[in-house]
Protein backbone atom coordinates (compact mmCIF):
# COMPACT_ATOMS: atom_id res chain seq x y z
CA UNK A 1 0.00 0.00 0.00
CA UNK A 2 1.14 3.42 -0.55
CA UNK A 3 2.33 5.84 2.08
CA UNK A 4 0.17 8.10 3.87
CA UNK A 5 0.46 10.87 6.07
CA UNK A 6 -2.20 12.08 7.89
CA UNK A 7 -2.99 15.57 8.94
CA UNK A 8 -5.97 16.44 11.50
CA UNK A 9 -7.28 19.06 13.36
CA UNK A 10 -10.28 21.86 13.91
CA UNK A 11 -11.10 24.51 11.60
CA UNK A 12 -7.99 26.83 10.46
CA UNK A 13 -5.63 24.77 12.27
CA UNK A 14 -3.17 25.46 9.41
CA UNK A 15 -3.26 21.75 8.39
CA UNK A 16 -4.32 22.80 4.42
CA UNK A 17 -0.69 24.85 4.33
CA UNK A 18 1.38 22.40 6.42
CA UNK A 19 -0.40 19.18 4.63
CA UNK A 20 0.39 20.90 0.85
CA UNK A 21 3.95 21.75 1.59
CA UNK A 22 4.05 18.79 3.23
CA UNK A 23 3.39 16.88 -0.01
CA UNK A 24 5.02 18.89 -2.55
CA UNK A 25 8.35 18.26 -0.62
CA UNK A 26 7.72 14.51 -0.74
CA UNK A 27 6.41 14.47 -4.37
CA UNK A 28 3.33 12.52 -2.48
CA UNK A 29 0.21 13.42 -3.71
CA UNK A 30 -2.68 15.87 -1.32
CA UNK A 31 -5.79 15.38 -0.91
CA UNK A 32 -7.69 18.22 0.49
CA UNK A 33 -10.96 16.04 2.24
CA UNK A 34 -12.66 19.05 3.49
CA UNK A 35 -12.81 20.34 -0.12
CA UNK A 36 -15.29 17.24 -0.96
CA UNK A 37 -17.33 18.06 2.09
CA UNK A 38 -17.54 21.51 1.06
CA UNK A 39 -18.19 20.76 -2.89
CA UNK A 40 -21.40 18.73 -1.71
CA UNK A 41 -22.54 21.25 0.02
CA UNK A 42 -21.99 23.51 -2.66
CA UNK A 43 -23.79 21.25 -5.46
CA UNK A 44 -26.93 20.55 -2.71
CA UNK A 45 -27.14 24.32 -2.34
CA UNK A 46 -27.18 24.44 -6.42
CA UNK A 47 -29.83 21.63 -6.53
CA UNK A 48 -31.49 23.10 -3.65
CA UNK A 49 -31.36 19.94 -1.78
CA UNK A 50 -32.44 20.28 1.92
CA UNK A 51 -28.87 20.05 3.52
CA UNK A 52 -30.49 17.47 6.24
CA UNK A 53 -31.91 15.21 3.61
CA UNK A 54 -29.54 12.58 4.60
CA UNK A 55 -30.49 10.14 1.12
CA UNK A 56 -30.73 13.28 -1.31
CA UNK A 57 -27.28 14.72 -0.23
CA UNK A 58 -25.50 11.31 0.07
CA UNK A 59 -26.75 10.92 -3.51
CA UNK A 60 -25.28 13.81 -4.37
CA UNK A 61 -21.79 12.98 -2.80
CA UNK A 62 -21.95 9.69 -4.45
CA UNK A 63 -21.51 10.88 -8.11
CA UNK A 64 -20.00 14.24 -7.08
CA UNK A 65 -19.17 15.55 -10.62
CA UNK A 66 -15.86 17.42 -9.16
CA UNK A 67 -11.89 17.52 -10.76
CA UNK A 68 -8.88 18.92 -9.31
CA UNK A 69 -6.42 20.45 -11.77
CA UNK A 70 -3.94 22.66 -11.60
CA UNK A 71 -4.80 24.12 -8.08
CA UNK A 72 -8.24 24.66 -9.43
CA UNK A 73 -11.85 22.69 -8.50
CA UNK A 74 -14.49 22.22 -10.64
CA UNK A 75 -17.80 21.78 -10.19
CA UNK A 76 -19.74 20.21 -12.66
CA UNK A 77 -17.48 21.62 -14.90
CA UNK A 78 -17.83 25.36 -13.37
CA UNK A 79 -14.39 26.78 -11.48
CA UNK A 80 -15.75 27.30 -7.84
CA UNK A 81 -11.95 27.21 -6.69
CA UNK A 82 -12.79 30.61 -4.74
CA UNK A 83 -16.28 29.89 -4.18
CA UNK A 84 -15.84 26.64 -2.03
CA UNK A 85 -13.95 28.33 0.16
CA UNK A 86 -16.59 30.70 1.39
CA UNK A 87 -17.18 30.67 5.02
CA UNK A 88 -20.85 30.19 4.56
CA UNK A 89 -19.24 27.08 2.36
CA UNK A 90 -17.69 25.93 5.14
CA UNK A 91 -20.83 25.96 7.58
CA UNK A 92 -22.82 24.02 5.22
CA UNK A 93 -20.36 21.65 4.75
CA UNK A 94 -19.95 20.66 8.67
CA UNK A 95 -23.74 20.52 8.87
CA UNK A 96 -24.14 17.82 5.73
CA UNK A 97 -20.79 16.32 7.47
CA UNK A 98 -22.92 15.32 10.58
CA UNK A 99 -24.56 12.50 8.13
CA UNK A 100 -23.43 8.77 8.39
CA UNK A 101 -24.83 8.38 4.48
CA UNK A 102 -22.95 11.08 3.45
CA UNK A 103 -19.74 10.47 5.02
CA UNK A 104 -19.88 6.84 4.23
CA UNK A 105 -20.90 8.21 0.31
CA UNK A 106 -17.43 10.22 0.28
CA UNK A 107 -15.02 7.15 1.69
CA UNK A 108 -14.27 5.97 -1.66
CA UNK A 109 -13.40 8.73 -3.46
CA UNK A 110 -11.12 9.83 -0.45
CA UNK A 111 -9.31 6.43 -0.43
CA UNK A 112 -9.05 6.49 -3.93
CA UNK A 113 -6.15 9.32 -3.34
CA UNK A 114 -4.09 7.01 -2.14
CA UNK A 115 -1.17 6.51 -5.28
CA UNK A 116 1.91 5.91 -5.21
CA UNK A 117 4.54 7.24 -4.20
CA UNK A 118 2.55 8.54 -1.30
CA UNK A 119 -0.58 11.00 0.10
CA UNK A 120 -0.62 13.12 2.71
CA UNK A 121 -4.40 13.55 3.94
CA UNK A 122 -5.44 16.50 5.04
CA UNK A 123 -9.47 16.89 7.48
CA UNK A 124 -10.88 15.49 10.34
CA UNK A 125 -10.99 11.83 10.41
CA UNK A 126 -7.96 11.15 7.82
CA UNK A 127 -6.44 9.25 10.75
CA UNK A 128 -8.79 7.88 12.76
CA UNK A 129 -11.70 6.42 9.74
CA UNK A 130 -10.47 6.76 6.62
CA UNK A 131 -6.63 5.75 6.66
CA UNK A 132 -6.45 3.83 9.88
CA UNK A 133 -3.31 2.08 8.74
CA UNK A 134 -1.66 5.50 8.22
CA UNK A 135 2.12 5.74 8.37
CA UNK A 136 2.23 9.02 10.24
CA UNK A 137 -0.59 10.58 12.19
CA UNK A 138 -0.89 14.20 12.77
CA UNK A 139 -3.06 16.11 15.09
CA UNK A 140 -2.54 19.94 14.18
CA UNK A 141 -3.97 22.22 16.53
CA UNK A 142 -3.91 26.22 17.71
CA UNK A 143 -5.89 28.15 20.25
CA UNK A 144 -9.30 29.62 18.69
CA UNK A 145 -7.82 33.39 18.49
CA UNK A 146 -4.80 31.75 16.29
CA UNK A 147 -6.89 30.53 13.90
CA UNK A 148 -9.38 33.01 13.85
CA UNK A 149 -6.43 35.36 13.27
CA UNK A 150 -5.38 33.01 10.27
CA UNK A 151 -8.58 32.69 8.65
CA UNK A 152 -8.95 36.59 8.91
CA UNK A 153 -5.83 37.52 7.34
CA UNK A 154 -6.17 34.61 4.84
CA UNK A 155 -9.84 36.17 3.78
CA UNK A 156 -8.76 39.64 3.54
CA UNK A 157 -5.69 38.83 1.18
CA UNK A 158 -7.95 37.59 -0.99
CA UNK A 159 -10.15 40.64 -1.44
CA UNK A 160 -13.17 38.42 0.59
CA UNK A 161 -14.90 40.71 3.45
CA UNK A 162 -14.18 39.12 7.18
CA UNK A 163 -14.62 40.56 10.89
CA UNK A 164 -13.21 38.76 13.21
CA UNK A 165 -16.34 38.63 15.50
CA UNK A 166 -17.93 36.47 12.89
CA UNK A 167 -15.00 34.70 12.18
CA UNK A 168 -14.17 33.16 15.88
CA UNK A 169 -18.61 32.74 16.09
CA UNK A 170 -18.25 30.22 13.00
CA UNK A 171 -15.16 28.60 14.10
CA UNK A 172 -16.37 27.75 17.30
CA UNK A 173 -19.86 26.52 16.17
CA UNK A 174 -18.17 24.61 13.13
CA UNK A 175 -15.98 22.76 16.12
CA UNK A 176 -18.11 22.26 18.17
CA UNK A 177 -20.46 20.27 15.89
CA UNK A 178 -17.05 18.75 14.31
CA UNK A 179 -16.68 17.40 17.81
CA UNK A 180 -19.72 16.60 19.34
CA UNK A 181 -21.09 14.23 16.47
CA UNK A 182 -21.57 10.82 16.81
CA UNK A 183 -20.14 9.66 13.60
CA UNK A 184 -16.28 10.22 12.78
CA UNK A 185 -16.04 13.08 15.79
CA UNK A 186 -13.07 15.37 15.63
CA UNK A 187 -10.24 13.45 17.66
CA UNK A 188 -6.88 12.59 17.41
CA UNK A 189 -6.03 9.14 17.21
CA UNK A 190 -4.72 7.21 19.99
CA UNK A 191 -1.33 6.76 17.62
CA UNK A 192 -1.47 10.64 16.35
CA UNK A 193 1.85 12.80 17.18
CA UNK A 194 -0.04 15.81 18.34
CA UNK A 195 1.29 19.98 17.55
CA UNK A 196 0.40 22.98 18.37
CA UNK A 197 1.23 25.31 16.11
CA UNK A 198 -0.39 28.88 18.21
CA UNK A 199 3.26 30.18 18.28
CA UNK A 200 4.88 28.34 15.20
CA UNK A 201 5.01 29.25 11.66
CA UNK A 202 3.75 27.41 8.96
CA UNK A 203 7.86 26.60 7.94
CA UNK A 204 8.34 25.47 11.37
CA UNK A 205 5.29 23.28 11.61
CA UNK A 206 6.40 21.74 8.11
CA UNK A 207 10.06 20.87 9.73
CA UNK A 208 8.50 19.33 12.33
CA UNK A 209 6.05 16.99 10.58
CA UNK A 210 9.23 16.03 7.99
CA UNK A 211 11.27 15.50 10.60
CA UNK A 212 8.96 12.66 12.23
CA UNK A 213 8.05 11.62 9.17
CA UNK A 214 12.25 10.80 8.72
CA UNK A 215 12.66 8.58 12.16
O1 LIG B 1 -11.38 21.49 6.43
P1 LIG B 1 -12.54 22.35 6.01
O2 LIG B 1 -12.78 23.53 6.89
O3 LIG B 1 -12.46 22.73 4.57
O4 LIG B 1 -13.82 21.39 6.14
C1 LIG B 1 -15.13 21.89 6.07
C2 LIG B 1 -16.03 21.05 6.97
O5 LIG B 1 -16.12 19.72 6.44
C3 LIG B 1 -15.51 20.87 8.39
O6 LIG B 1 -15.98 21.86 9.30
C4 LIG B 1 -16.05 19.51 8.79
O7 LIG B 1 -17.36 19.62 9.32
C5 LIG B 1 -16.16 18.77 7.48
N1 LIG B 1 -15.11 17.77 7.31
C6 LIG B 1 -15.27 16.54 7.88
N2 LIG B 1 -14.35 15.56 7.69
C7 LIG B 1 -13.24 15.79 6.97
C8 LIG B 1 -13.03 17.06 6.40
C9 LIG B 1 -13.98 18.04 6.59
O8 LIG B 1 -16.26 16.30 8.56
N3 LIG B 1 -12.37 14.81 6.79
Amino acid sequence: NPIVITIDGPTASGKGTVAHRVAKHLGFQYLDSGALYRLTALLAIWRQVDLEDESAVAALARSLPCRFQHGHVLLDGQDVTDAVRAEAIGVAASRIAVLPAVRQALTDLQVSFRQPPGLVADGRDMGTVIFPDANLKIFLTASAEARAQRRYKQLIEKGIPANMEDLVKDLTERDARDSARATAPLKPAPDAQILDTSEMTADQAVQQVLEWYAN
